[in-house]
């Protein structure tokens, strides 16, 4: 059986990055860029005002200062003024310097009587002027293929006159669930009927994750309904099944994924909760079998599938960093597995604390509701003394 990182190691050797496709630069928030972006021009790309003022010779300036005012360059204009000795050009923010100018004079720092500025403070050479290149040099390589595209680098992209940029494609995440139990969100419950939570849970995993899930509803506890849902899933570019993997009679997920060819990667982990996880790979498709248990399938997804699906995606990053908290109560557990605590986490004086978001029965849905952070216990540790620090995954 292998260990957690055994595990997560098997999953991210065995995919790989899917192709690449260029989407519209406006859309590409949250996608994975897939080349290096190299600038095809400086930033800026002249020299301008970084205030609204007066272009002056900072010469002019050293002591109070009366200039006659021979032009204006509003934002958007053109530099054809030329800032001549004992002059100056009214100038707005982002317009172009003018010829001859070496220093902006913030208006806030003048006053205007008939048509001259008079400057009292002190100006030095190159205030408030923005540079040709100072931001960014054309040819330097601003964005890095595998970078996740936020407001920032769609602003950088865009300022490069980007309107399409080069991104992986989503992956398509097969999501089923399995068991006679089951029903459907909104159909009438009854006694021993279980509302499928798991597809919609895992779907916004997914969505969470900047895949695109396709829900295949519910396989129903015999091999012709698995063998038929299965065979949908493995159309898409990853599958994850919920429930049916644990060793009852009628857990049939891993004999149908064995019998459509999927080869099995590894059935059971050291993990609690969401031991009886199994991985497989088919044509190149990764295969999760998750644990039926809601807490047991989200905590499989973060361990194993949601690393997986950002692989696939191009991301270099694919683990949430590992932080440190300090435990507020003791923890007790037994030896042998990795645990996965559920914990709330407060931050004072800019240290994470970490307490119990409650009761840590995997059957308990309401202790992942609360909860902020998974805390990752070593396999063989038991005991976790109040004010221990640990290493814990922040969710979300
Ligand atoms: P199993 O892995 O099939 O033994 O299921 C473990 C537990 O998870 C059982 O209580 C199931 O009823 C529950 N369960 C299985 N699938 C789902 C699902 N899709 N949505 C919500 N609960 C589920
Ligand atoms: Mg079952």
């Amino acid at each position: 059986m292998p260990t957690y990182e055994e595990a997560r190691s098997i999953v991210l050797e065995s995919v790989a990055p899917l192709g690449t496709e260029r989407v519209e630069t406006g859309r590409a928030l949250g996608r994975i860029l897939a080349e290096d972006i190299a600038a095809p021009w400086p930033l800026p790309f002249c020299d301008n005002s970084a205030m609204d003022g007066y272009a002056v010779r900072a010469d002019d300036c050293r002591g109070p200062a009366r200039l006659k005012i021979t032009g204006y360059i509003p934002a958007g204009g053109s530099a054809s003024a030329v800032v001549t000795p004992g002059c100056a050009v009214k100038i707005m923010t982002g317009a172009p310097i003018p010829a001859g100018c070496d220093a902006v004079v913030p208006f806030e720092e003048t006053s205007v009587a008939d048509d001259h500025v008079v400057v009292k403070g002190r100006v030095t050479v190159r205030q408030h002027i923005r540079f040709r290149a100072e931001d960014v040099r054309e040819g330097d390589v601003v964005l890095q293929g595998g970078t996740p595209l936020r407001p920032p680098e769609i602003s950088m992209l865009a300022s490069l006159g980007k309107a399409f940029v080069p991104v992986y494609r989503k992956v398509r995440v097969a999501v089923l669930s399995t068991g006679d139990e089951l029903i459907e969100l909104g159909e009438p419950p009854s006694p021993g009927a279980i509302i499928n939570s798991n597809s919609l849970a895992i779907a916004a995993a997914v969505r969470e994750a900047g895949a695109e899930p396709v829900l295949l509803g519910i396989a129903r506890d015999d091999l012709e309904s698995h063998t038929e849902k299965i065979s949908e899933g493995l159309k898409a570019d990853a599958l994850v099944t919920t429930a049916g993997v644990s060793a009852g009679d009628r857990d049939l997920v891993r004999e149908v994924l064995a019998e459509m060819g999927v080869t099995s990667r590894f059935w059971r982990v050291d993990i609690k909760p969401g031991g009886p996880t199994a991985f497989g790979m088919k044509d190149g498709k990764p295969v999760f079998s998750l644990p039926g248990n809601p807490v047991s399938a989200l905590i499989t997804f973060e361990a194993f599938v949601r690393p997986a699906l950002l692989r696939m995606m191009g991301r270099k990053r694919v683990v949430r960093p590992l932080v440190k908290a300090t435990l507020t109560g003791e923890v007790r557990k037994k030896a042998g597995k990795v645990n996965f605590l559920r914990v709330g986490i407060e931050v004072r004086s800019g240290e994470y604390f970490a307490s119990s978001a409650g009761d840590q029965n995997t059957g308990i849905l309401r202790t992942m509701v609360l909860a902020d952070a998974l805390a990752v216990l070593p396999a063989d540790k038991t005991f976790f003394a109040a004010g221990e620090k640990v290493d814990v995954h922040l969710l979300g």
